[in-house]
This record gives C-alpha cells, structure tokens and sequence, in this order.
C-alpha cells in the first residue's frame, strides 16, 4: 500500500492519500475543506481512482473535504455508524471492510475519543484518528468521550496488535509524523506503566478550551462539508 501523509498547518490535521500500486484505487483518511484543491491535485497527478473517502470520526476542529471530493471523483464517503450521518454513503462498523485493489482495509471501533471512532488497519499500518496519538491521545470531554472506554480501545484493541505496527495519528502539533504500537506502549506518558484509574484520573484532570472551531465542524461534518453555517 502506498501512503501519502499530507498535512493541514492550521488545524495541525493529517489527511492520508492510501493508494494500491497496481490497481490505483485510492482512498483519503481525515480530508480537510481548505486542502480540497491540493489534494484533488494530487489524486488527478497520481492517476489514482478515489473510490473512498474516510472520516476517523465526527471530527471538531476541522470540517472535511469528502462531499466535495465525492462529487469531483465520484467516491463513497464513510462514516461509522454512530455519526448517524444522513450524507455518508456507507455507514461501517467493527469488522467492516473496503478494497482498494488487492489492499483490504479494516475497521477498528475504537471509541472514547468520540462514539464515532474508526481505527483503520492495513498492511501492518493503523491510521488511529484521534484514539492514539503519538505520546498522547485525544480528549474525552465531549461528544459522547470517555476516558474509560478510551483505555479499553487503546490498551485491549490497539496495544494488542505487533509492536512494529506503524501508528500513523490523525494530528501532531509538534511535527512528529509516525510512531508504532511498541513505541507508544513503551512512552506514552499517559498509557505506560499506567493503570486504568490513573489514566481516566490524568484525562479527567485535563482543562481545555472547547476546540475553536466545534460550533461549525461537527454538524459541517454530518454534512460531509457540504453545508458550512458562518
Ligand atoms: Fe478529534
């Protein structure tokens, strides 16, 4: 599987371009509004078909490009069925499937972060959306998080798989692009040598702003980006 790791600077958002070399059949993980033309760019550039796009959950801090890349490539656009999303195409969950060519990706549920978290597993390679990110993870105080049900899917779904499994995140604010499973059981402050009381304790105690663009993002994104308010 080819991977192409694209990244939005305002959002600190990575999108990934997943491509089969063979067949060209593609598909975007995490696609932002504001990169619609580069990434269109690229896709026609390659020569690829992009039959899907796919969304790690509901996200609140950006809006996607799927609705616009669907009508400029005629691909299905994903979502797990949590989002209850009346734009998604095909709305998946645990155990689902897609190809691209010869490629299998495969669906993880791995909420907590959000209700909607997909973790998408190919190849040796997850693309773990907000679930796990490198020497940390995602928040849990809203849409429908919880830190408990987040250490189950990081430590009994995720932290079960090879410790060479690339760990590829859905954000880094710091410039880190990949990590692996071993690395992160090893070095994640919040998840190594740590228990479940202690890691819910750690997510509990974090006081964050409301992300600054949630009021447009999640009902943008139930929208597949199409309808934007102000
Ligand atoms: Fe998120």
């Amino acid at each position: 599987m080819n991977i192409r790791q694209l990244f939005d600077q305002d959002t600190g958002t990575y999108s990934y371009l997943i491509w089969d070399e063979e067949s060209g059949e593609a598909a975007i993980i995490d696609s932002v509004r504001e990169q619609f033309e580069r990434d269109s760019h690229l896709i026609i550039e390659l020569g690829l078909t992009l039959k899907y796009t796919l969304e790690s959950h509901v996200h609140a801090d950006h809006v996607t490009a799927s609705g616009l890349l669907r009508d400029e490539f005629d691909a299905t656009v994903v979502l797990h069925k949590n989002s209850e999303s009346c734009c998604a195409d095909l709305l998946v969950d645990d155990g689902d499937q897609i190809q691209l060519g010869e490629q299998t990706v495969e669906m993880l549920h791995t909420p907590g972060h959000t209700n909607t978290d997909i973790t998408f597993k190919v190849d040796g390679v997850l693309f773990t959306g907000d679930t796990l990110l490198i020497r940390g993870c995602g928040r849990t105080d809203f849409q429908s998080g919880s830190a408990d049900t987040l250490y189950s899917s990081i430590t009994e779904r995720l932290f079960t798989l090879d410790d060479d499994t690339i760990v590829y995140p859905g954000h880094d604010y710091t410039g880190l692009t990949s990590s692996s499973i071993g690395e992160e059981k090893r070095l994640n402050p919040r998840l190594a040598n740590t228990s479940r009381e202690a890691f819910i304790a750690i997510m509990d105690g974090l006081v964050l702003d409301p992300p600054k663009r949630i009021k447009e993002s999640v009902p943008g994104n139930l929208a597949c980006g199409l309808k934007v308010a102000a």
